[in-house]
């Protein structure tokens, strides 16, 4: 029996369902990773994620020949729904196994690539892999799917049992794992039309990075909850990008966790709560599809957001790092430059979008997923509808966070401004925070000249909340 594992959010040679049910149960086994052109068109040459991948592919072609020499990838470059047949059909085999990816398009796709498997008596099977509990595996009493968060959590963890993280052997099945003269190697960037970008050393490459950011955040996982919110402070564990690109196992992750959380620590309990809302917004994604496209509470699709040229104006503001808020500046500045935003910042510069600037959240939303690393759709949807209020378990919309106050309580000294905004480095942290308060020449004495070197605030902030206020009435009066 012959099978071909495809390679998606799935990027490693270790603990992965697919390929440990592939190996199984078959005596050849290929393995392909395609460069979708279906996504790949819709993105600038220069996309680090691209750029991610690329060098995941290397490593996991590497990774795969050490379990079994002469193994690795076949890569490829096309449409994946008219490539991945072809290939099925090329290497004979009689299923391909992937993983679960429960994305709208990426459902679409799958469907269309299994009747084409069908069509010449090759099975497509696919696994859960991304998530610990996925789909309808947590529901309340009553069979219903959850969409408040705690009460979700309570029932994850009351499932949880160390069956659901145990990992998926490779290494006893590894003898399957088939050389192809199909196989070319990992093609470079130009050849798939992109850039060499440069991402932060510290990100690390492949299942050999992820395992490093791991080891290093297990160092300090017990103060997670003292320092994780405060972005100039290296408190997060920075996996996201390979959770995405399951360059690491969730399963992995959550047991580590889970271990020290029922040997009493605090900071790992808090991380594994992380890990949980990960999984929320997954099967959110699941039983609710059409909040990926609206309001998850319908009423929220009725309010009117600032549109015409102002608002593209201030739209412009926001992504460039020219709102004149310095804690909301340096965050866009933070994701222009890594690709990545810490997640208090995330929450800081989604709300100033939608109620400081009366702006709708598709607008933070859709430029979040041009820009983020990490861009996961679940989850950068649930964040912008919880800053909107318009989502599952969403912050009230009545509470509008303050820009100022919260540069002051999570960057009280001003380091993560001053990395992404050196102009203010001589500001002292009683100006730093909202330097148009200060007496201008106090802030020229420390060489800014407000409006030149740094803009003026583009909007007023107690203004900005009473006309959200007023805005979200139409909603109030539907509740
Ligand atoms: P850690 O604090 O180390 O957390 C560990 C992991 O838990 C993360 O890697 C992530 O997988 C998961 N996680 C943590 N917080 C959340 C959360 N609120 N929702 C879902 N999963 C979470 N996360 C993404 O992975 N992709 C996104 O596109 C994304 N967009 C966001 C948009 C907004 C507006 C907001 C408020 C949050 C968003 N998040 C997103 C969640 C969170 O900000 C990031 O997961 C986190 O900052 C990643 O850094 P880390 O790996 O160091 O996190």
């Amino acid at each position: 029996k012959r099978a071909l594992i495809w390679f998606r959010r799935d990027l490693r040679a270790s603990d992965q369902a697919a390929l440990h049910h592939a190996l199984k149960s078959a005596e050849q086994v290929f393995c392909v990773f395609v460069f979708d052109s279906d996504i790949l068109s819709e993105l600038p040459r220069s996309d680090r994620r691209v750029v991610f991948i690329w060098s995941a592919l290397g490593a996991l072609d590497a990774d795969l020949g050490a379990l079994k020499p002469g193994a690795g990838l076949i890569v490829r470059h096309g449409s994946a729904k008219d490539v991945l047949p072809q290939l099925a059909a090329e290497l004979q085999v009689q299923a391909v196994f992937c993983n679960h990816d429960d994305e709208p398009a990426a459902l679409a796709r799958d469907a269309l690539v299994g009747e084409r498997l069908a069509s010449f008596g090759c099975q497509f099977k696919s696994f859960k892999d991304h998530v610990v509990f996925e789909r309808s595996e947590v529901l309340t009493a009553v069979g219903k799917p959850y969409s408040v968060f705690t009460p979700y959590k309570n029932a994850w963890l009351r499932k949880l049992e160390p069956f659901y993280l145990r990992a998926y052997p490779v290494l006893p099945y590894a003898d399957a794992l088939a050389s192809s003269p199909l196989r070319r190697g990992v093609p470079s960037l130009a050849e798939i039309g992109f850039e060499a970008t440069d991402l932060s050393p510290h990100l690390g490459v492949g299942s050999a990075g992820a395992q490093e950011l791991l080891d290093d955040f297990l160092q300090r996982i017990d103060r997670y909850d003292d320092s994780r919110n405060f972005p100039a402070v290296k408190g997060p564990s920075y996996l996201s990008v390979h959770l995405r690109f399951g360059t690491v196992s969730i399963r992995q992750l959550a047991s580590e966790a889970w271990q020290r959380m029922q040997a009493g620590q605090h900071g790992a309990e808090v991380w594994l709560s992380e890990l949980i809302w990960r999984d929320f917004y997954h099967q959110i994604m699941h039983h609710h599809p059409h909040a990926m496209r609206s309001a998850f509470r319908p009423a929220y699709d009725a309010i009117r957001w600032e549109t015409g040229a102002d608002a593209d104006r201030l739209f412009e503001a926001w992504c460039t790092g020219a709102t004149g808020y310095p804690l909301v500046d340096a965050a866009v500045l933070q994701l222009n430059q890594t690709g990545y935003m810490h997640n208090r910042l995330r929450m800081v510069s989604a709300c100033f979008l939608i109620k400081d600037l009366g702006l709708d959240w598709r607008r933070g939303e859709a430029y979040f997923a041009e820009r983020l690393l990490d861009f996961d759709l679940a989850a950068n949807n649930g964040g912008w509808q919880w800053a909107s209020s318009s989502g599952c378990d969403a912050q009230p919309y009545f509470r509008i966070f303050n820009p100022v106050t919260q540069s002051e309580k999570f960057d009280a000294e001003g380091k993560f401004i001053k990395r992404y905004l050196p102009q203010l480095a001589k500001l002292p942290p009683k100006l730093i925070h909202a330097p148009w308060t200060a007496k201008p020449l106090a802030v020229q004495a420390c060489g800014v000249n407000l409006g030149q070197d740094y803009p003026l605030p583009i909007v007023n902030h107690d203004e900005a909340r009473q006309a959200t206020l007023a805005r979200y009435a139409v909603v109030k009066s539907a509740q």
